[in-house]
């Protein structure tokens, strides 16, 4: 028997949805040798609710989104956060910097007043996540690895180093030395720091390592007569619902 597999989306762009279709054949086929996917509002237009794995995009931002979380939850044996957003919350925790009513107006100017919202969370500040595909967007060599795994009834191996790991078994020149800054110190691996040695710099997308080395980002920044403060900007790009939740 084929497991049921299941694609929902909530607040997100939909750009880890479109990378699972930007699966390569290889890839693919291997996946729907072993799944049958029954839900997938942006690939197919059968829509069951008989499922036994569940992967979530998107983070929870508005109301209404917390009870149909929450059923998905009831019905999935395993639940999968998928992408930044649903993960740590990402890009839409931005807004939780402002008051939610001006979040609204910001976005909807004099249409407003017919939309809510609520301070962006990742998925399991409602309920309880079994795994995570971390990234913006995420990786399908990880998707197909996490699958594959839970097949297997196994624990997917997911780094929890610092990005700086990979980093440097790439090869790469630290961006520091070039006076650039980079969160790499503080966040999981698992991309290949594929940022860096594209020639930019790790903006923490993957989320932090469980016991982030702060010290370290911080001996690094004063290495390179840096302060935190310099890097605060860039950290709440995907990072702010763990930094306001401290
Ligand atoms: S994690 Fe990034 S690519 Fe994925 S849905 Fe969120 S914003 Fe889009
Ligand atoms: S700080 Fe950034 S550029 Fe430097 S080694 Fe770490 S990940 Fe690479
Ligand atoms: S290098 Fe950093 S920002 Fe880029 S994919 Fe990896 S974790 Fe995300």
């Amino acid at each position: 028997m084929k497991a049921k597999v299941a694609f929902f989306d909530f607040t997100s762009c939909e750009g880890c949805q479109l990378d699972v279709l930007n699966l390569t054949g290889e890839e693919l086929l291997d996946l729907l040798g072993a799944i049958e996917i029954v839900n997938f509002r942006e690939a197919i237009s059968n829509r069951s609710d008989d499922y036994d794995i569940a992967f979530i995009e998107g983070s929870i931002s508005r109301e209404a989104e917390i009870p149909r979380l929450q059923k998905i939850r009831a019905q999935a044996k395993v639940l999968v956060a998928l992408g930044a957003c649903a993960c740590i919350g990402g890009v839409n925790c931005l807004k939780n910097h402002l008051p939610m009513e001006q979040a609204l107006k910001m976005v909807y100017g004099d249409a407003a007043k017919y939309y809510d919202t609520i301070p962006a969370r990742p998925i399991n500040a409602v309920v309880p996540v079994d795994f995570y595909v971390r990234g913006c967007p995420i990786q399908t060599g990880e998707l197909v690895k996490v699958v594959k795994a839970l097949l297997l009834g196994k624990k997917p191996d997911i780094p929890n180093y610092p990005v700086c790991t990979e980093c440097k078994m790439a090869g790469n020149i630290c961006v520091f030395e070039f006076g650039k800054t980079c969160l790499g110190p503080v966040t999981r691996a698992g991309c290949n720091a594929i940022c860096v040695t594209g020639g930019r710099q790790c903006w923490g997308c993957r989320g932090l390592v469980d016991e982030p080395n702060k010290n370290s980002e911080e001996e690094i920044l004063k290495k390179h007569g840096l302060t935190p403060e310099q890097v605060v900007e860039k950290f709440k790009i995907y990072n702010t619902y763990a930094e306001v939740k401290k």
